[in-house]
């Protein structure tokens, strides 16, 4: 195993810095040393494997660090608001076993740095479960970027004037409803940052992650806004994922959201909105403008039915954007290679025709910055990644194009035929800050094989007595309390 203090080369066939944006180059060897590349020249001696191509490691921009999907665990998929609802048949796992089987697997599909958006399994234990997570992104290698959940607020539905417990006919009947629930406090929440940036390393970073403006307060918002200020630490949020979150925002914010957020300082170059489906073009300008940046995460809206981002207005007016798989890749396989490829159909798709991206070849440059820069800006910040040159971080993939380049193309095509057919099947090797995580297609770093056989192992024996994910009478007030616009009764109301 590679470590990032010694020297190390690599020859490949090809070489991107940066596909669709830099050219391509040929016979090429690739030099680093204490986690940056010293030299890209070209190759010596050592021969280069047949087919091989190095470009930047992918970065996903907004995820969950889900060891087990979530249909593994007999969880259908649904709109959020009904969905969120199954999730409490999640079985309990270590944190470490399962997010480090989560991030071995996107290390093999090429993936060398995550947004992790932490879902607590038990309120009471975050900084515990995060010191398992650090662990986990210890042990696998790639670049974690760790969201310290803030939220309590609305736990079953976006409440407005009227509360979800008054729908019930026999409300005695649901205890969930009236049981005292764990919030964390906004000062306990804050000393889990700071207790957690402590183990704060080159390849794990701890960021605010208030969990959306519906589950959170505006005194946290506020005091996260002047944190983030003053530290330069990043701020992670789901944002109008769903229309039901836009109606809700619409009623308690009638000066507009995003000019709440403005009016605080939370919009800057340092905040990442995760989803941003329901954005309307004057907030996607305002948004531009403050340099905040946006994760589309195209499988998760498709699978959880939210619709779609409005990708024609968000690059006429651009605004950057990475790309998250949010655990709910389109084939549950992390794939993020396929996530581009959706992404950059729905574009063309949106935006059909003559002049679209499709037509300027806009559309393969602009979702290979996502998905090397943008999405990478999200989890380090700015931190000159994601090109292959000299004096920059070596993070890099490489990957075999023998299946998927049978025959010799003219360079000015290669970015748009890797996009077109390239999966994670074709991941030989994975290097992060000089370190090698996947070589031979294979994690080198933990055994994912054992760990997810483990896993498993614990998943089925907890299904196997569980409850059922569906309680069809839950879901349906769920539902009635949406149809209703109860979320929306809120207009007279300033908080
Ligand atoms: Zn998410």
């Amino acid at each position: 195993m590679n470590t990032s203090s010694h020297p190390t080369e690599w020859a490949v066939e090809r070489l991107l810095p940066l596909p669709g944006h830099q050219p391509v180059a040929h016979q090429q060897t690739l030099h680093a040393r204490d986690g940056m590349i010293t030299r890209v020249g070209p190759a010596g001696a050592t021969m280069p494997q047949a087919g091989s191509l190095a470009m930047p490691a992918f970065a996903n921009a907004h995820d969950h660090g889900r060891g087990l999907p979530t249909l593994s665990c007999g969880i259908p998929d649904g709109p959020l608001e009904v969905w969120m609802s199954r999730l409490g048949v999640e079985p309990h796992t270590l944190s470490f076993l399962n997010t480090a089987c989560a991030f071995a697997r996107m290390a093999c599909a090429g993936i060398g740095a995550t947004v992790h958006c932490h879902n607590t399994q038990n309120g009471r234990a975050l900084l515990q479960e995060a010191t398992g997570v650090a662990k986990a992104a210890q042990a696998v290698g790639i670049r974690v970027a760790f969201a310290v959940p803030f939220a309590g607020a609305n736990p079953f539905v976006y409440e407005s004037e009227q509360r979800f417990q008054d729908i019930f006919t026999h409300p005695e009947h649901f205890p969930a409803l009236t049981a005292p629930r764990h919030r964390r406090s906004l000062e306990e929440g804050l000393n889990i940052v700071d207790a957690l940036a402590e183990l704060e390393s080159p390849t794990f970073n701890v960021q605010y992650g208030p969990v959306g403006p519906q589950w959170t307060d505006r005194a946290t918002l506020e005091t996260i806004s002047d944190r983030s200020a003053a530290t330069g630490r990043r701020v992670h949020i789901h944002f109008f994922e769903t229309r039901p979150q836009r109606e809700w925002a619409d009623s308690m914010f009638p000066e507009g959201i995003l000019q709440y957020f403005d009016s605080i300082g939370l919009l800057s170059p340092r905040l990442t909105l995760a989803h941003g489906v329901w954005l309307r073009e004057h907030e996607i300008e305002l948004l531009a403008a403050r340099g905040v940046l946006l994760s589309c995460n195209i499988s998760s809206n498709m699978r959880l039915a939210s619709g779609l981002p409005p990708l024609p207005t968000i690059l006429a007016k651009k605004l950057k954007f990475g790309i998250g798989l949010d655990g709910m890749s389109l084939e549950d396989d992390d794939d993020i290679l396929r996530e581009a490829r959706l992404l950059r159909g729905i574009m063309q798709t949106l935006h059909p025709g003559l002049d679209g991206p499709g037509d300027t070849r806009d559309s393969t440059p602009l979702c290979f910055h996502a998905l090397m820069r943008v999405g990478r800006e999200c989890i380090v910040g700015q931190d000159n990644g994601g090109v292959l040159e000299a004096g920059r971080p070596a993070d890099f993939v490489i990957v075999n194009t023998q299946r998927v380049m049978p025959t010799a193309i003219a360079d000015d095509v290669l970015p748009e035929l890797l996009l077109t057919r390239l999966t994670r099947q074709d991941v030989q090797a994975l290097v992060v800050n000089g370190r090698t995580i996947v070589s031979d297609g294979r994690c080198q770093t933990v055994d994912l094989h054992d760990m997810e056989n483990e896993l498993h192992a614990i998943v089925q024996h907890a299904l196997a007595r569980g409850t059922p994910p569906i309680a069809p009478e839950w879901e349906n007030s769920i539902r009635q309390y949406y149809r209703a616009q109860l979320h929306t009764q809120n207009r007279a109301q300033q908080r």
